[in-house]
C-alpha cells in the first residue's frame, strides 16, 4: 500500500498527459505561452476568481502575494504555528515578520482569538491556511481583517475546491496561492503554483513581478517565477477530474470515520460544521503516537507525521525565542497528529486492511493495560 500513487495517478491520467506534453513540445512553448495562457483561464474559471496567475510554485505564489500587497520591512503577518514552512517563511523573504498565532485543536486552523491577541500597529495582514484540505474559520477571519483594516491570503495549497459558509475557499480574502506540487490534490509533474484574485491591480502586478517586471518593459525589478508549458497542459488536462477526485477522497475519508469514529486511543479528525473538507491528508490523533505507527509499518501500511514540530521551535525560528507554552494546540497536534494512507486509488479494501490494523493495535494495547 502507498502512502499517495503518483503511478497510479500517472496511469490514470496518462493518454491526456502524454497528449498535453507533445502539444507543448511539438509547439516549442515550454515557459510561459499559450498553454500557460489556458491554464489560467482554466483553473480561474474552476475556482471562481476574476484573475489567476501561474508561477513557479507554491511558495513563490505566497511570495509574490505579499509583494503585490506591498509589504515592507518591519511590516508584521499574523500565520499559524501549524503549516508547512513555506507559509512563514515567505513573509521573511518578502521583508516582513512572521508572528505566530496558535491553532484551533480540532480543525488544525489558525485561532481567530489568537490573531486578535497578536495585532500590533505594524500588523499588516493575516495569512489563513486551509490545512489538510479543511477551510480555516473565514468568518472569523474576514471579521477580524475588516474590524482591523488587514489583508487577507488564503493558503490553499492543501485545498483546492474546499468550501466554507457554501462557498470555494480562495474567494474570502484578497489573494489566495496555491500549490501543483505532485502529492497535492491538483498536482503536475513537477513544481508549479499560482494565485488567484478578484483584484487587477494585484493580478497586474504579480503578473509583471513573476517575471522580471515583464519581458523588455521592466516596469518592476521582480524575479523569474514562471510556469513550464508541460506543467500547465497537464494542470488544464487535470482539471475537469477535480471535483471527482476530491469527492473519491472524501469517500475514503468517510470509510475511516466509519471504523474509527468513537474509538478510545484515536481521534478522527473533525470536520468543520457548513463546510466541505477534500482530505489532502486524513490526520488522527492518538496519544500514543509512536507504537500506533510502528504496528502499521509492520503491517506495510505507511504513515506520516504532518507536521512533527510547530514552526516556531524549529531552529529557523530561534531568533523569536519562543518556548512550547507559547503555542499548547500546534504542540498537542505535533505531538499527536499521524496522516493515513489517502489518495484517489486507495480501494475500500485498503481502508478496512488500515483500518483493521489500528483497531487490532489498540485492543491489543488495551488488554495489556488490564493485564498490567
Ligand atoms: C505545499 C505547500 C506550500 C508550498 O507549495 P510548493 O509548491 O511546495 O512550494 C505552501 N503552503 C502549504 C500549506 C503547503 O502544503
Amino acid at each position: 500500500m502507498k502512502f499517495v500513487d503518483l503511478n497510479a495517478d500517472y496511469a490514470h491520467h496518462k493518454p491526456e498527459i502524454d497528449a498535453a506534453m507533445a502539444r507543448v513540445i511539438a509547439d516549442g512553448a515550454y515557459v510561459r505561452g499559450r498553454h500557460v495562457r489556458q491554464f489560467e483561464s482554466d483553473f480561474a474559471a474552476l475556482v471562481g476568481a476574476r484573475f489567476c496567475v501561474s508561477c513557479a510554485s507554491g511558495s513563490d505564489a505566497l511570495y509574490i502575494a505579499l509583494k503585490a500587497l506591498g509589504l515592507k520591512a518591519g511590516d508584521e503577518v499574523l500565520t499559524p504555528a501549524f503549516s508547512w514552512i513555506a507559509t512563514a517563511a515567505a513573509v521573511t523573504q518578502a521583508g516582513g515578520k512572521p508572528v505566530f498565532c496558535d491553532i484551533e485543536r480540532d480543525s488544525f486552523t489558525i485561532d481567530p482569538a489568537e490573531i486578535e491577541a497578536r495585532i500590533t500597529s505594524r500588523t499588516r495582514g493575516i495569512i489563513a491556511v486551509h490545512l489538510y484540505g479543511q477551510s480555516a474559520d473565514m468568518d472569523r477571519v474576514m471579521e477580524i481583517a475588516r474590524r482591523h483594516d488587514l489583508w487577507v491570503i488564503e493558503d490553499c495549497a492543501q485545498a483546492p475546491l474546499a468550501r466554507f459558509s457554501g462557498k470555494p475557499v480562495g474567494g474570502f480574502g484578497d489573494i489566495a496561492t496555491y500549490s501543483f506540487y505532485p502529492t497535492k490534490n491538483l498536482g503536475a509533474l513537477g513544481d508549479a503554483g499560482s494565485l488567484t484574485t478578484q483584484r487587477a491591480d494585484i493580478a497586474e502586478f504579480a503578473r509583471a513581478f513573476a517575471d522580471h517586471g515583464g519581458k523588455n518593459q521592466h516596469v518592476l525589478e521582480g524575479v523569474n517565477s514562471r510556469m513550464d508549458g508541460v506543467q500547465a497542459a497537464i494542470l488544464s488536462a487535470k482539471i475537469p477530474k477535480l471535483r471527482a477526485f476530491n469527492a473519491r477522497r472524501r469517500r475514503i475519508a468517510q470509510g475511516y470515520d466509519d471504523r474509527l469514529g468513537g474509538l478510545e486511543g484515536v481521534q478522527i479528525p473533525a470536520r468543520r460544521p457548513h463546510a466541505e473538507h477534500v482530505y489532502h491528508l486524513y490526520v488522527v490523533k492518538s496519544a500514543a503516537r509512536a507504537p500506533l505507527q510502528a504496528a502499521l509499518a509492520a503491517a506495510g501500511v505507511p504513515t506520516a507525521v504532518q507536521y512533527p514540530k510547530p514552526l516556531p521551535l524549529y531552529p529557523a525560528y530561534r531568533r523569536f525565542g519562543h518556548r512550547p507554552q507559547d503555542f499548547p494546540a500546534a504542540c498537542e497536534a505535533a505531538a499527536r497528529v499521524v496522516s493515513l494512507p489517502l489518495h484517489p486509488y486507495l480501494e475500500e479494501s485498503d481502508v478496512n486492511r488500515v483500518a483493521g490494523v489500528v483497531l487490532g493495535h489498540l485492543k491489543g494495547r488495551s488488554h495489556a493495560e488490564s493485564a498490567a
